[in-house]
């Protein structure tokens, strides 16, 4: 396990997009980050210039000590000591299932009895060891992703890299996978880089959640801090689901665009300085921070109204729909809270409310 570290990285695609852009990062020895954003942010980029398919145009790259890319150095992928797995065609198709797993361990002129003893053990751990002798063929998706993942851990790579791994499994197994992969890299001390664009994924797998948006970072943070202070409009929008409000912000109070809209001053939980004045603003709210109340016969002027329009029940409580005139919310209610019915007219309380600076039409991604 090493530590990475990516500085000042840039990478420009011969057609000139630029796939990376200013991207700072440090990923310490046995941590685990999930690098998250929507479909083109640059996750797989980022991952495979990391890997050594890629060179950057600018920056630089170190595994440990050991400068990897960057300042006229160059070091190949396969030299990089990494192991890798992609969402599908990771294994050979030709070789069983030990073969594919002892590859790595062959490349680095391990004695047979050793290669044996270390393949079987990783695929015991892996839950695969049955399966040794079967071509990748003779096995379903989801055993195939174990072996990639036996064969990317069995050397004890300086980090793991993840791209979309579990991405193409389907439930349950794929949250079985997801618990075990998380237990394996803590067990082996594996620094991990686990790309994923499921947003519940990254922030139950992470030590750390790094969101990626047009090429660039926009928030490196733990997930608890992901959901409870997002970085901009584009995160609390992308990672929360929540609804973005536009309007203006002038001392020290949201105004909505919409006059229908009625948030609280004590339901703010991050904004602009109150200095800052006379401002376009954005104001996000998740649907886990809004509740619903029926409407009573005195109920105050400055209350938000809405119609619900859907009610989904899920696990964990219910998912409804509120439209109001400038739009909806979506509203999580727990087991226990008021659920309404389809049409109902509701009271809309915020209990907590981000307010930003910058405008949701310009950070927001652009979905190729
Ligand atoms: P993600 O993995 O987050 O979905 P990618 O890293 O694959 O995103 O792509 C990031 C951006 O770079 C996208 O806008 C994509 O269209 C662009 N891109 C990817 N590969 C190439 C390429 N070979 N040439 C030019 N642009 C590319
Ligand atoms: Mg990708």
């Amino acid at each position: 396990m090493a530590k990475l570290t990516l500085s000042d990285l840039e990478h420009v695609y011969p057609n000139g997009h630029r796939g990376l852009i200013d991207i700072n990062l440090q990923i310490q020895p046995g941590e685990f980050i999930t690098l998250v954003g929507p479909s083109g942010s640059g996750k797989t980029t980022l991952l495979r210039t990391l890997a050594g398919f890629f060179q950057p145009s600018a920056g630089s790259i170190n595994i440990g000590d050991t400068l990897v890319a960057g300042d006229k150095t160059w070091v190949s992928p396969e030299r990089r000591d990494l192991g890798m797995v992609f969402q599908e065609h990771a294994v050979w198709p030709h070789m069983t299932v030990f073969q594919n797993v002892s590859y790595p361990l062959k490349r680095k002129r391990f004695a047979a009895a050793d290669i044996a003893q270390h393949v079987t053990a990783v695929l015991e751990d892996v839950g695969m060891a049955e399966h040794m002798k079967k071509k990748p063929t003779a096995l379903s998706g989801g055993q195939r992703q174990r072996v990639a993942l036996a064969r990317a851990m069995v050397a004890q790579p300086q980090a793991l890299l993840l791209d979309e791994a579990l991405s193409a499994l389907d439930e349950p197994l794929r949250a079985r996978l997801r618990q075990q992969l998380r237990r394996l890299t803590m067990e082996e001390g594996l620094t991990t880089v686990h790309v994923t664009h499921d947003r519940s994924e990254a922030l139950a797998l992470a030590d750390r959640v790094i969101v990626l948006n047009r090429g660039r970072i926009v928030q490196d943070a733990s997930p608890a801090e992901i959901l409870t202070k997002p970085a901009n409009s584009f995160v609390a929008a992308f990672m929360s689901d929540a609804a973005v409000l536009q309007g203006s912000w002038t001392n020290g109070t949201f105004y909505p665009d919409d006059k229908g809209l009625y948030i609280q001053p004590d339901a703010l939980a991050s904004q602009p300085q109150r200095e800052i004045t006379g401002v376009r603003c954005v104001a996000t709210v998740a649907p886990e921070d809004i509740r619903l109340e029926t409407i009573g016969a005195h109920q105050p002027a400055d209350t938000t109204v809405g119609t619900v329009t859907s009610v989904l029940a899920v696990r964990f409580g219910t998912e409804l729909t509120v439209t109001w005139s400038g739009g909806e919310f979506e509203v999580y209610a727990p087991v226990g809270a008021m659920i309404p019915k389809i049409s109902d007219r509701v009271a809309v309380h915020f209990d907590r409310v981000h307010v930003f600076q910058d405008s949701a039409m310009t950070t927001h991604a652009v979905h190729a």
